[in-house]
């Protein structure tokens, strides 16, 4: 670390990385199998970051290097139409139906931040309304109140962005309705779309009210906004067929990431015909990429999604909430103001008796404790996230016995934290 910090900010090629949400320094990977990583000092951990959450199959999948060997083999990039191009789009378009057409990006940050530019395009408007704590990528205009990284740094929001881009970005509570659409109205015609993560990740884990996600929906339809549901988090975890399958609640537009590219580097965002076929080259609105739809990362995340059958979800979201329950029974079992909550294969908990509904709930929880729990957790060998405001991944790769190593590991990291 000594060495990275000479040659890179902080030592880390993205902020959260650099342990700062939990203190001291970060491990340096070696490499992962499974359900486990390794350190350069040989440590072993069980790993439930899973690189932020694409590793949907765990670390060194067979299935999914397989398949990047086999692409490797005809080449790494070509900057031309590839057929697996049009066959992962073809397979998440089979399970998110109202994703009727997709363009691949590189990465999260790109799919939400076109998102927005189309649904600007498409509504002739410039306001959006995100949610206190989402995050939706470093794009100027969603760092505003943008959760995890930048609260986990007290930065509430980032120098750098203009005043001007910042201003057309409204806030509103998370679970809070009636505030979302007070926002809305307010804008006098001038929304061009809500985006929210439908299961929030970036404030830790927080899931929506069944009926939050409705009226979002009505509050788009009611003021001729674009509803956009950033999934680059929850796509294929919460469900095999994302938020829509999930809640019952149609997006106009989607962006997807992380498990969609297996571990390599690949997003969409895509939705409607008739907003998709305003992009370039159908139609006037421009976004493009060097790298986009490349055949590696195509190949990472077609193998990924095959393997990941409704059987294979069903079985992971089981194991997820058996880790979620155990959680809250040993915190009960010793006192612990607790909430812990999954769903599919998405995770989260806090150091609070009561619910967390948003934000501002998720920092009145107890981070100190965190950051003793999750430095006690990791000298067990059980890697969770570094930062209160962060959420945890279960993989294919997760079997029964890690999850009670874990359960067992986690009880005695709790003892030690509250010692
Ligand atoms: N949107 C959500 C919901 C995310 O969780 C993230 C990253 O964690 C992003 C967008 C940005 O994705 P990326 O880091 O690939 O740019």
């Amino acid at each position: 670390m000594r060495r990275a910090r000479a040659v890179t900010p902080g030592g880390v090629s993205s902020p959260v990385r650099a342990f700062g949400g939990v203190g001291g320094d970060p491990f340096v990977v070696e490499r992962g199998e499974g359900a486990r990583i390794w350190d350069v000092d040989g440590r072993e951990y069980i790993d439930y970051v899973l690189s932020w959450g694409p590793l949907a199959l765990g670390h060194a999948a067979p299935a999914v290097l397989d398949a990047v060997a086999e692409a490797m083999q005809r080449g790494t990039s070509f900057g031309i139409p590839c057929e697996a191009e049009t066959e992962l789009a073809e397979c998440i378009v089979q399970r998110m139906p109202h994703v009727e057409m997709l363009r691949f990006v590189s990465s999260g940050t790109e799919a939400t931040m076109s998102a927005i530019r189309l649904a600007r395009a498409a509504t002739g408007r410039d306001a959006i309304l995100k949610f206190d704590g989402c995050y939706h990528g470093h794009a100027d205009g969603f760092l505003v109140r943008a959760g995890s990284g930048v609260a986990t740094l007290g930065l509430p929001n980032s120098p750098g962005v203009p005043h001007s881009v910042a201003s057309h970005t409204l806030v509103a509570p998370f679970n809070d309705p009636d505030a979302a659409c007070r926002v809305a109205r307010a804008t006098n015609g001038r929304l061009a779309a809500i985006i929210v993560e439908p299961v929030v990740g970036n404030a830790g884990f927080i899931a929506p009210d069944p009926s939050f996600l409705r009226a979002l929906r009505t509050i788009a339809d009611d003021t001729g906004a674009l509803l956009v549901f950033d999934e680059v988090m929850t796509g294929f975890r919460i469900a095999p067929g994302g938020a829509r399958e999930r809640f019952g609640v149609t997006p106009d537009l989607t962006t997807l990431g992380k498990v969609i590219g297996g571990g390599l580097p690949a997003a969409a965002y895509g939705g409607r015909r008739d907003l998709m076929e305003m992009m370039a080259p159908s139609g006037a609105v421009y976004q493009a990429g060097t790298l986009s739809g490349n055949p590696l990362a195509m190949a990472a995340g077609l193998a990924t999604l095959r393997a990941l059958t409704p059987e294979l979800h069903a079985r992971m979201a089981e194991r997820t909430a058996r880790l979620v329950t155990g959680l809250r029974a040993a915190a009960a079992r010793r006192g612990v103001p607790f909430t812990a909550d999954s769903a599919g294969s998405m995770w989260g908990f806090f150091f609070r008796g009561e619910p967390v509904r948003n934000f501002t709930d998720a920092k009145a929880s107890n981070v100190d404790r965190f950051r003793r729990f999750f430095h006690e957790a990791l000298a067990r060998g059980v890697y969770l996230a570094p930062s209160p405001f962060e959420s945890a991944f279960v993989s294919a790769a997760h079997g029964d016995a890690e999850i009670d190593l874990t359960l067992e590991r986690l009880d005695d990291a709790l003892g030690a934290a509250l010692s």
